[in-house]
């Protein structure tokens, strides 16, 4: 084991599985090259340390002082009935200054700190809190480049009226100053609170444009024009040293549990390439009518199928009590529904033919990754631009618009995507990403030579 004595680095994730795991990814990375590195994350959805026992981990208690456990904004009982822009809101607002604080006491405390690495949505705070105490930040932005084009055009896109066009009656109108955008593709929430969003968006974007260094889980090959498009207007330079998740076997942690085995053993017995997994990542939540369109669209299509519904992410009911009696004897066999799967393990099975997605990033990266294709059913922000590069410029899936999405349709789509063994080469085009992916963390390809200068950039910064 190399000497990892001043070279530590302190990680500041943002609480969200979707921006956790590329950080703890990179993290991975980072001890792999010889760098100890000290996780400070928030005690909201805290991780649980021993399922990563190479690193240290630190807690950021949240600032609650004078509010009883009801009024506390970040108890389970507020969170659930917050949108997305409050949660992150008030995220911000609770962890700024307990942050500070943390990261004044790690940096003051003893072995030398070579660089915060920040998720990008912290934005600005994280920048002051590092000046501070004298450590340069670097941001890790867990998103692609595709859609933070989009989130960087955010005050001209405002200015010229996108966001207040009414989207169902010129949602397919082009973005021009984007394309291949469409006004239904820009990376937007819905909330009550559009201001915070802007303000969320800006300070991310910002923040990011005056870090020592951008790090982005994502490769050249897939998405050079907009990095090329974004680095001309940064002077911070940029790292794009994706997958994080392919960069050597012992990264995350893979402690399996009793489900993982069950659904390997389920995976195991179906035939190649037949099952479609259906999975919206671990934020988006659906209304009932909607998961009953899922439910029936996936047994009428007759595919084995591997469904993850989470906990709680059907409006007003628990798990899958919605479901007709009688419904999972009638598929028997054939269909899984499952609350979670270690989805690397899954995408990278043989029988998976198809992933059903809201084109999260990570998921994208995945399923691109493993050449598997996808039917896009975008939910929020930047998952509606991933949906676009992935339909029309990579051209490795098919949309399926949530707005549309009767049993019908479901049906059909799903039977379409397993067929495209015949269809217009989709599944040849994924197993080229698939491969030029393994390319770039070659030893001589883009996401090593990035992965070097990234090195030699933060060990720089304490010479
Ligand atoms: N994930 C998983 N099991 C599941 C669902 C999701 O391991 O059952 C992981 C998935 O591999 C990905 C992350 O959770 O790394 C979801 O991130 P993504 O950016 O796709 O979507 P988000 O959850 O942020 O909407």
């Amino acid at each position: 084991m190399e000497e990892r004595k001043g070279r530590r680095i302190l990680m500041f994730p943002v609480p969200f599985p979707g921006h956790f795991n590329p950080m703890i990814q990179l993290a991975g990375i980072f001890h792999h090259i010889g760098f100890s590195v000290t996780i400070l994350h928030t005690s909201y959805n805290a991780p649980d340390p021993s399922r990563h026992p190479h690193f240290t981990f630190r807690t950021i208690p949240h600032n609650n002082e004078g509010e009883s456990e009801e009024e506390d904004p970040l108890s389970k009982s507020q969170t659930s009935t917050m949108d997305l822009v409050s949660l992150i809101r008030v995220l911000k607002q609770k962890y700024a200054q307990p942050f500070r604080k943390s990261l004044a006491e790690e940096v003051g405390g003893g072995e030398t700190v070579c660089c915060l690495v920040s998720d990008a949505i912290w934005g600005r705070r994280a920048e002051d809190a590092a000046k501070e105490v004298g450590v340069r930040r670097v941001v890790l932005r867990t998103g692609g480049a595709a859609s933070f084009c989009a989130f960087a055009a955010f005050p001209l896109l405002r200015d010229k009226g996108y966001f207040s066009i009414q989207q169902n009656t010129r949602s397919d109108d082009p973005v021009i100053e984007l394309p291949p955008l469409k006004v239904k593709d820009l990376p937007v929430i819905e909330t009550n609170d559009p201001e915070e969003l802007y303000r969320i968006i800006n300070d991310m974007v910002e923040g990011t444009k005056s870090s020592s260094g951008v790090i982005w889980n994502t490769f050249e090959d897939l998405e050079r024009p907009q990095l090329m498009e974004l680095s001309s207007n940064y002077q911070a330079p940029f790292f794009p040293i994706g997958p994080f998740h392919k960069h050597c076997d012992d990264l995350p942690s893979k402690t399996k549990n009793k489900e993982d085995y069950e659904i390997t053993y389920w995976l195991d017995k179906q035939d190649p390439k037949s099952v479609i997994y259906a999975s919206f990542g671990s934020l988006a939540d659906i209304e009932e009518k909607e998961f009953l369109e899922i439910a029936w669209g996936l047994r009428n299509s007759e595919q084995p199928f591997l469904w993850v519904v989470r906990m709680g992410s059907v409006r007003g009911t628990e798990w899958l009590e919605a479901l007709p009696t009688g419904f999972m004897e009638g598929i028997g066999h054939k269909g899984k529904i499952v609350k979670w799967v270690n989805q690397l393990e899954v995408l990278a099975h043989p029988a998976v033919g198809a992933f059903w997605t809201h084109c999260g990033w990570n998921s994208t990266l995945e399923s691109i990754c493993e050449g598997v294709p996808m039917i896009c059913t975008p939910c929020f922000t930047d998952q509606r631009v991933n949906a676009r590069y992935i339909v029309d410029v990579w051209r490795v899936g098919m949309v399926l618009e949530r707005s549309k999405m009767d049993k019908r349709e479901i049906e059909k789509v799903v039977r379409r995507v397993m067929m495209i063994e015949k269809e217009d080469g989709i599944r040849e085009r994924c197993l080229d990403f698939k491969e030029k992916a393994n390319i770039c963390l070659s030893k001589d390809g883009s996401s090593s030579k990035y992965l070097d200068n990234l090195i030699s950039h933060v060990l720089s910064f304490d010479s």
